[in-house]
């Protein structure tokens, strides 16, 4: 291949490599109302949300106390009619809006919700997925959720795009919660996570996952994480979450760095970042080699460690740039950074996408930077006398898009 080709080359097999996003919070069609999708959903996102009490701030109760679709033209109001949408989480609607046919400058919000009443939410799947070019979105299945336990009950045929990962956050980050929930589900668990109580909660994992039957267990824990821990955490996470994910031969993926509610008002969209200690994560790698950990961290200051921390253990695999790092200049710096570290053995992206319509934009920006770091790669290698070819690129992209996830959970 010749060096003037290879931009064009490198772009055409991102864009045409279909994609296995590992982390998003969406849900088949079968959980009804738990699908968010869209125009209304699309600018009442946290991030939006957020953006949106900077450049019009009002009492936070009374917006929250506003009916969604007022929220939604709120946030249309101030941040795209009165300001320039720059920011990528606006961006972000920008580029949605356009694939599904619209002027996004001057199209109404009347007329994109007139336009969702038109179509069904399988229809929209279809198109969402066919214009992301998507395989697969693992979703994100909280084994304490009421609505969600109810699907699973009454759930037969399932929609093969649509992964579980079972999510278990209030048994590492609120056990006082979680107890009651499990006496009441019929689990024999005390407040002190003895022998029998952990015994109990493999039970329940156990349990859920035959309904689920998940492709990891998931976890989001705060910066100040640390391995080992004289904790309930440390109990748990040692006797309840690290066996039965090796038993079961999955991973335990950790999005390690949110600082929960930093402003409360905000609620959803209130929660910030810290750095962690990667201390925690070497150890956890060293001394449960069994043990297949898929990682992220929302600090950037985290990322380079991380990197070298990757290089040194074949049971960590590393993803995504997540949440605050899902900006394109962070992307192509902790893109390249990763290659430079770790070759083709990481997933670049993940989208993270709460509702539907988010799949379009995420995957549409993310793929052009990836696209611009990968040529800038190939390009040095180039340089320095090897003839890269086509195949190898194929080959690069399939890993990274899907197959290093496949092989790493066994899928
Ligand atoms: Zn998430």
């Amino acid at each position: 291949m010749k060096k003037s080709e290879l931009a064009s080359v490198v772009s055409s097999i991102v864009q045409k490599t279909k994609v296995l996003d590992v982390h998003t919070h969406l849900y088949s069609a079968e959980f009804g109302d738990l699908l968010l999708w869209g125009i209304d959903e699309l600018l009442t996102y946290h991030y939006l949300v957020c953006e949106t009490f900077l450049q019009a701030p009002m009492p936070y109760e009374k917006f929250w106390a506003m009916p969604k679709p007022k929220q939604a033209e709120y946030v249309w109001e101030h941040l795209f009619q009165k300001a320039t949408p720059v920011s990528e989480a606006t961006r972000g609607v920008v580029t949605t809006i356009r694939n599904l046919g619209f002027d996004p400058r001057t199209v109404t919000l009347n007329r994109l919700r007139q336009h969702f009443k038109s179509i069904t939410v399988e229809e929209y799947i279809d198109t969402v997925f066919d214009n992301a070019n998507l395989e697969a979105v693992v979703m994100t299945n909280n084994v304490f959720d009421h609505e969600e336990q109810t699907v699973w009950a009454k759930r037969r045929k399932r929609d093969p795009r649509f992964l579980a990962a079972m999510r278990i956050d209030p048994l590492l980050n609120q056990w006082g919660d979680a107890v009651p929930r499990l006496s009441k589900a019929g689990y024999k668990v005390k407040v002190k996570p003895d022998t029998a109580t952990c015994r109990e909660v493999r039970r329940f994992l156990a349990d859920q996952a035959d309904i689920m039957e998940p492709v990891y267990t998931a976890a989001s824990l705060p910066p100040s994480f640390e391995y080992p821990e004289k904790s309930e955490r440390g109990i748990l996470l040692d006797n309840c979450i690290l066996p039965f994910s090796r038993q079961r031969g999955i991973p335990f993926a950790m999005m390690v760095g949110v600082k929960k509610l930093i402003n409360p008002d905000l609620h959803v969209a209130g929660d910030g970042v810290g750095k962690a200690d990667i201390g925690a994560l070497e150890r956890l790698c060293q001394r449960n080699p069994e043990n297949k950990f898929l990682v992220t961290y929302l600090s950037r200051e985290n990322q380079h460690e991380l990197c070298v921390t990757a290089r040194k253990f074949h049971n960590l695999l590393v993803f995504g740039c997540w949440w605050f790092l899902n900006l394109p200049s962070v992307i192509a710096e902790i893109t390249c950074e990763r290659i430079e570290l770790l070759g083709p053995r990481f997933v670049p992206q993940h989208s993270d996408a709460r509702v539907l319509d988010q799949l379009v934009y995420k995957w549409e920006h993310s793929r052009k930077v990836i696209a611009e770091v990968l040529t800038a790669k190939y390009r040095d290698l180039m340089d320095a006398g090897w003839a890269v070819r086509k195949s190898d690129i194929e080959r690069d992209v399939t890993a990274m898009f899907s197959g290093n996830f496949k092989n790493f959970a066994s899928l």
